[in-house]
C-alpha cells in the first residue's frame, strides 16, 4: 500500500510538472510569459462596463490559443448605440456573429415592454444563454409565434473574437493587483486574431 502511494505522488508530481512546463513553453511561445503570473482572482472584471471577464485574454495567452473561451457579457443594444454605429464592421448582428462563430453562446429574450419614443427595450425576460445557431431558430420559432423576440447579450466568446469588439478602455489594468499590462494581451490578439 505504502509503495503504492508513492508511486502515485510520483506519478502526480511528475504530470504536475509537465503541466507547468508546458504552460511555461506555450506562453513563451505566445510572446506573452508574464501571462503565467495571472492568478485568475478576476480583480479586473469588475470594473469592465462590458461584463467581460479580462483574465480569459491572459489565460488564451498562456495557453497560446486565440479560440479559447471566455465570458464576454457584451450587451448588443448599448455595444451597437456606442460603437456599432461609429464602426459598422464592429456592429454586432446575428448574422455577423453567426459567421464569425457557430458555437458562440448568446442570450435570448422575450420583450415585454419596449419605449415608445425609442423604441428601446425597457422590460425583457431572458432566457438561459444559447449556442448562437440554436438562438436563430428558437428567435424564429418565438416570432413565428407572434412574440416580440431579440438577441440581447453575449454570453461567451472566443478570445479573438472579444478582442476584435472590445473598447479597450483600460479600466480592468487599472484593478490589476499584479499591475499585469491587460490591455497588451488584448491588443495583441485585435490586431491579427492571434498571439505574436
Ligand atoms: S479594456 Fe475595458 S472593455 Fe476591454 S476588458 Fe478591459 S475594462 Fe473591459
Amino acid at each position: 500500500m505504502g509503495s503504492t502511494w508513492k508511486l502515485l505522488n510520483v506519478g502526480a508530481f511528475i504530470a504536475l510538472g509537465g503541466h507547468l512546463g508546458s504552460l511555461a513553453v506555450t506562453s513563451i511561445s505566445s510572446g506573452h510569459p508574464d501571462s503565467l503570473t495571472c492568478y485568475e482572482c478576476r480583480a479586473c472584471a469588475s470594473p469592465c462596463p462590458w461584463k467581460l471577464d479580462p483574465s480569459g485574454y491572459l489565460v488564451a495567452a498562456r495557453v497560446n490559443n486565440p479560440d479559447r473561451r471566455m465570458l464576454a457579457q457584451y450587451n448588443i443594444a448599448r455595444y451597437n448605440r456606442l460603437v456599432g454605429t461609429r464602426e459598422p464592421d464592429r456592429e454586432m448582428t446575428l448574422d455577423k456573429l453567426l459567421e464569425r462563430d457557430p458555437y458562440m453562446k448568446v442570450i435570448i429574450g422575450v420583450v415585454l415592454e419596449r419605449d415608445p419614443a425609442t423604441n428601446e427595450i425597457t422590460k425583457v425576460e431572458k432566457k438561459d444563454p444559447m449556442r448562437i445557431e440554436q438562438a436563430k431558430e428558437e428567435l424564429e420559432k418565438l416570432r413565428a409565434e407572434g412574440k416580440d423576440a431579440e438577441m440581447t447579450d453575449i454570453y461567451e466568446m472566443r478570445a479573438k473574437d472579444s478582442a476584435f469588439y472590445d473598447p479597450l478602455c483600460a479600466r480592468c489594468e487599472a484593478a490589476c493587483p499584479v499591475a499585469l499590462p491587460v490591455t497588451k494581451f488584448i491588443r495583441d490578439v485585435k490586431a491579427d486574431e492571434k498571439y505574436r
